[in-house]
């Protein structure tokens, strides 16, 4: 079907990964809302942020207007030992699907900690420690992000707290083993060493946690000790300016060959990976240079883009974070059980949610067996062993092949393949088995989530 004359993987070479960030928010005309005060809802200030989060990254968090912004040599060195990461050309998955379009996929997954959380880990960590810190603190979900950081903060040489949701630190311990092989300590939240982590479980004995229980956990940990600040792996501005690397990385490799993608497809939890993989492609668009359609794919079961509501509400079930303007489900909104740690967040990155409201991109939603059906094909086929969350993105990105095979098309399709899977096999059992429901919310069930979200003038 195809002459092959693109390599099965595009690499680039050491000193063409990119010298900058791009932050898109400099081309966006609407900007992302700011951050308000949990009390006062008016916006934040840099002193108030600095309380809580890195002094650089604070400055980083708040620049809607610098387009590029240099990494730091010792952030590039560290990059080096995995990146530049391969664009892949999906020859294999093409064939057996017999469809004209041409895949692409990006593969985040080629380091310890089997995802792309590496790139803004490694950032902050060294932000941390420019600034003279200790230590920083954590959540961690599904375990991703905790690993990421725990890798990045023993390269500096900090010390790093890990508040790890129970249902995962009972369910994943090999995760937390890799944590603590890294040097950092990992408590399951909710726990008795914070007094938001007392109240929660006061409220609610036997609970098994949440991402924004232990969000909060781990901010009032971090404003507690001296020496600390707190650190996310998604959501805020600054990680999807780190995580631009992953966009600008692919735009190199396609433009080496002349391609230019149709659609541009990834999974969004908090919204990360899919905001730096789009974002020097969004930043064509946005300056009306090009146009490329670009989806972001969610849970059913989560679906926060598709069914949530574009309105202030807060980031942790605790409710000390900052306000953020985002799609949301509402802060006290807890999903079902869903294979997809990663992406059982409740909000979506102001920016994309912005991008999302202004009709730049579409979202769709898949239910988990469908993706886990596209996770094995894929596997089978192209050998990678999928993370459940990047499954999202190659169930759409099929769909799309599909599509193609009816009309006769040649799309040209990228999509992020963020991770590996290889913490993930009991989701994979369960599929297997034929045990994996498909939930999804009713309205009824919805409503409750957006009842809680705070009123802001
Ligand atoms: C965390 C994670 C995601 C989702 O996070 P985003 O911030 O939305 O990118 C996706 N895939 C993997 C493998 C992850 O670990």
């Amino acid at each position: 079907m195809s002459d092959k004359t693109i390599p099965y993987k595009i690499y680039l070479e050491e000193n063409e990964m990119p010298r900058q960030w791009y932050n898109v928010r400099a081309d966006m005309k609407n900007k992302p809302a700011p951050l308000l005060h949990p009390k006062t809802h008016q916006p934040m200030k840099a002193e108030e942020l600095e309380a809580v989060f890195c002094k650089e990254l604070v400055k980083q968090e708040l620049d809607d207007t610098t387009a590029y912004i240099d990494i730091p040599e010792e952030i590039r060195n560290f990059y080096k030992m995995y990146r530049p990461s391969p664009l892949v050309r999906a020859y294999c998955l093409e064939e057996r699907l017999q469809t004209p379009a041409k895949i692409y996929y990006k593969f985040e997954g080629n380091n310890t900690s089997g995802s792309h959380k590496l790139n803004s880990a490694i950032a902050q960590a060294y932000y941390a420690k420019q600034q003279g810190l200790k230590g920083v603190t954590t959540e961690t979900g599904a375990g991703q992000w905790g690993t990421a950081l725990s890798m990045a903060c023993s390269y500096f040489g900090l010390d790093c707290n890990v508040y790890m949701v129970k249902v995962s630190y009972e369910q994943k311990p090999f995760r937390r083993e890799v944590m603590r092989t890294y040097g950092a300590s990992v408590t399951p939240s909710p726990s008795e060493t914070t007094e938001v982590g007392k109240r929660i479980l006061e409220a609610h004995p036997g609970t098994s946690g949440s991402l924004g229980c232990a969000i909060s956990e781990a901010v009032e940990a971090a404003t507690a000790k001296e020496g600390y600040r707190y650190v996310l792996g998604s959501v805020l501005t600054q990680v999807l300016l780190h995580q631009s690397i992953i966009g600008l990385e692919t735009k190199t490799a396609l433009d080496k060959y002349g391609i230019t993608p149709d659609i541009i497809i990834g999974c969004a939890g908090g919204g990360s990976n899919l905001g730096g993989l789009i974002s020097p492609f969004m930043g064509e668009k946005l300056r009306g240079e090009k146009d490329y359609h670009f989806i972001a794919v969610e849970p059913a079961s989560c679906p926060s883009l598709t069914r949530g509501r574009y309105a202030y509400d807060f980031c942790d079930t605790g409710m000390v974070c900052p306000l953020a303007k985002m799609y949301t489900l509402g802060s006290g909104f807890i999903p079902s059980a869903n294979h997809a740690g990663g992406l059982r967040y409740h909000g979506m990155s102001s920016v994309l949610s912005q991008l999302y409201d202004d009709g730049l991109m579409e979202a769709r939603s898949v239910v988990q067996t469908e993706v886990f059906e596209a996770a094995e094909q894929f596997a089978r086929v192209e050998g990678i062993l999928p993370a459940p969350e990047s499954s999202h993105a190659i169930r759409v990105a099929i769909d799309e092949a599909m599509k193609c095979k009816e009309t006769g098309e040649e799309k040209t399709i990228v999509f992020g393949l963020t991770g590996t899977g290889y913490f993930d096999m009991m989701a994979y059992e369960k599929f297997h088995n034929g045990e994996m429901a498909d939930y999804v919310p009713t309205d009824e069930d919805l409503k409750q989530g957006f009842d809680g979200l705070p009123q802001i003038g």
